[in-house]
């Protein structure tokens, strides 16, 4: 039985930020140059540990999760207690800083969705912390537009799982049919969400992730744009209530 859509979920990078490529030896360099100087081939293995955990939710179909930035501390050895991790983590998650700023289009489409009376989400494959992405949300003014948020880092699975999906939906107190899942990737977040029973619609940006996939995914929607979700929503919300007659004109 189709509902009327009360809610529309948002994967997070590639979709509520552009898709940028990211050398993730540089990124983690920013760490050892606060944590260990002297060490050359730290920030290797911080991401070696790192495509360890991304190569694990990948090959699971998510039901690894992705872990935390905690199991690739341990992996390569950091002592976490010590006043120069946190200074170096600090440093890290700053470096990150202009591959998150949010997409132009990001404020204006949750207001214009939350304008029409629907929850948003967001389900990220994430290892950082929720503080941290809070803060991300907050910098770019998102924050209050958020309903609710789940990260990977949380809970022990990670798209596609179903698990990760119910999990938001959930939280939402959403049904499957009255929610619509937005992302970049077809697999983690289009299949995901459809395996769920959600309508999901592909931003067809991530040249990540999804080349050994070779079951046919098809997106109930495609964006040229992120703005684009909210003409798709009125779209089928309109249809809806055409087929229940309820109309007026
Ligand atoms: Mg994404």
């Amino acid at each position: 039985m189709t509902r009327q859509i009360r809610g529309v979920i948002f994967d997070w990078g590639g979709t509520l930020t552009p898709w940028h490529d990211i050398d993730l030896v540089a990124q983690w360099q920013h760490y050892v140059d606060v944590y260990a100087p002297l060490d050359e081939s730290m920030a290797e293995r911080l991401m070696a540990a790192e495509i360890a955990q991304w190569r694990d939710q990948q090959v699971t179909n998510g039901a690894a999760g992705t872990g935390t930035l905690d199991h690739i501390w341990a992996s390569v050895g950091v002592d976490v207690s010590s006043t120069r991790h946190r200074a170096a983590m600090a440093a890290y998650l700053s470096a990150w800083d202009p591959h998150t700023l949010a997409d132009p289009e990001a404020k204006s489409t949750l207001q214009a969705l939350a304008d029409r009376g629907l929850l948003i989400g967001v389900l990220s494959n994430t290892m950082w912390p929720r503080s941290h992405h809070e803060q991300v949300f907050k910098r770019d003014d998102l924050h209050q537009l958020i309903d609710a948020a789940v990260y990977s880092s949380e809970i022990p699975v990670a798209k596609p799982h179903l698990d990760a999906f119910t999990a938001v939906l959930s939280a939402l107190d959403l049904t499957p049919e009255e929610a619509v899942f937005v992302g970049d990737r077809p697999w983690d977040d289009v299949y995901g969400a459809q395996q769920v029973g959600m309508r999901a619609a592909l931003i067809p940006h991530s040249r990540l992730g999804n080349q050994a996939v070779d079951i046919a995914v098809e997106p109930d929607a495609v964006l040229g744009s992120l703005g684009e979700i909210v003409g798709v929503v009125d779209r089928w919300m309109s249809e809806y209530d055409a087929a229940r007659g309820e109309v007026s004109t």
